[in-house]
């Protein structure tokens, strides 16, 4: 750390440079798969890989990498320099990199700019310590993190493939699982609803969701009673055109944390039900659906020592008499694909309804014991001295599932809250310089294995 200290003012300087670029993704160029703003950042990373004196390359504009040393293996760092907007609600300029009381605020610090300074400086470090690198170091700027990692694909496409690494776009003290992913559609064209509308985005919890029904169809008063039985935040029963409208205000949480979430459609429907409501879609949805997140209604209520599978309803919609609610399944990191596809034939048909599955991704896994994940981990326990937190499995996806070899490990430290995806997005600056500690031992430590 006192080697890097002295060093502070001239990161935070190059910080600036990466933030200043609105590097979301825009419309396609020529040359410019992503856009204006990424390619933009990215030719401002690689001139700063230059100015430190190390070798630049451009892949396209898909992405592009820093390295140093020499040997024909390569430890990767795939951070990414693509953000997702700004947003409402900033108390700074979001593309002005602004320091206050020791965090520096600004759209991508957290999430990954900051982590592409960090793991720059730990190849400075490196490059000076006078170790010798028989190892390349590669520092791959990704440009579609946050949009479907189409850069990553291009990586393994066109370039070499990393002999290990990691991704500094997770948390600390590393992830060693990533769950598999499974999206379904539970389509419905029998009920009685006369229209339903609830979500925003298939990776959220249904937070907010309208439904009309024909006035006489349901008690207002029985469902009212019913919703007030609910962990709702808010409800209204109303009665207008001979309908009655029922608003229903939950709580969002990210899919693969369903059960931080309120899912404002679920409880509709099994208020209604409890109303005395009889229907088919509402009967099909809380059977395979249903409140518990579990995946119990589709024969998926598997777990394995390192988590559950958690199942999230992001959107309701009914169109031309049909309703559709999308569900974004996370599983077990030891199970996979088929056993989802064998697991839940069995549930996706029934007369009152279909499943169907769109999407399956297989899980990503390295026990704990593996060299990559205790290069890691040590290099964590190291420098913090914390050894009171283990590496974990996640239910997202990190560009560990796009290129073989690798792990998240940080950026983000354990219990931080840094705004990710926010507005006011922050970062600490000890942290900042911790993080360039950590990732400096982290590649000493793969260098050896
Ligand atoms: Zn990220």
């Amino acid at each position: 750390m006192e080697l890097i200290r002295p060093l502070k003012d001239e990161m935070l300087a190059k910080l600036a440079r990466l933030v200043k670029h609105d590097s979301h993704q825009g419309e396609a160029l020529e040359g410019k798969p992503f856009g204006e703003g990424p390619a933009a950042a990215l030719a401002e990373a690689l001139e700063i890989g230059r100015e430190m004196g190390f070798r630049t390359v451009n892949l396209d504009n898909y992405c592009g990498y820093i390295e140093t040393g020499a040997g024909s293996d390569i430890i990767g760092i795939a951070a990414h320099l693509d953000i997702v907007p700004a947003g409402e609600g900033w108390e700074t300029d979001p593309f002005t990199l602004t320091e206050k009381d020791g965090w520096v605020y600004g759209r991508g610090v957290s999430d990954d700019k900051g982590a592409v300074i960090a793991a720059l400086y730990a190849m400075k470090l490196l490059r000076e310590s006078g170790v010798s690198l028989d190892k390349r170091i590669r520092l791959i700027l990704g440009c579609n993190e946050e949009s479907g990692s189409l850069c990553m694909k291009h990586y393994n496409e066109v370039e070499e493939p990393l002999t290990s690494g990691f991704t500094p776009d997770g948390n600390f003290p590393g992830i060693h699982g990533e769950k598999g992913m499974c999206a379904m559609v539970l389509r419905c064209s029998s009920s009685k609803i006369v229209s339903i509308e609830g979500g925003f985005v298939s990776n959220a919890v249904c937070n907010h969701c309208v439904t009309k029904l024909e006035a006489e169809s349901v008690s207002p008063d029985k469902l009212r009673h019913a919703l007030s039985r609910t962990p709702l935040t808010s409800y209204s029963v109303t009665e207008e055109d001979n309908l009655i409208v029922i608003d229903a205000v939950g709580t969002a949480a990210h899919a693969s944390t369903p059960l931080l979430g309120v899912n404002a459609a679920a409880y509709t429907l099994s208020a209604l039900k409890e109303a005395g409501f009889k229907d088919d879609f509402v009967d099909f949805y809380l059977d395979r659906i249903g409140l518990a997140c579990d995946g119990a209604g589709l024969g998926l209520k598997i777990s394995d020592k390192y988590g559950d599978l958690t199942l999230n309803n992001g959107i309701v919609r009914m169109e031309n008499g049909v309703i559709t609610c999308t569900i974004d399944i996370r599983f077990p990191v030891t199970y996979t694909c088929e056993q989802i596809k064998e697991l839940a034939a069995p549930y996706l048909n029934s007369d009152k309804g279909t499943v169907e599955i769109l999407r399956l991704n297989e899980p990503l896994f390295y026990p704990p014991e593996s060299p990559l994940v205790r290069g890691l981990y040590n290099a964590y326990v190291e420098v913090t001295g914390d050894s009171s937190i283990k590496p974990m499995v996640i239910g997202g996806g990190t560009y560990a599932k796009s290129l073989p070899g690798i792990i998240a490990f940080g950026c983000e430290f354990p219990d931080a809250d840094n705004h990710i995806h926010d507005a006011n997005e922050k970062l600490d600056i000890e942290e900042l310089l911790e993080q360039t500690a950590i990732y400096t031992q982290a590649i000493l430590n793969l260098m050896q294995n």
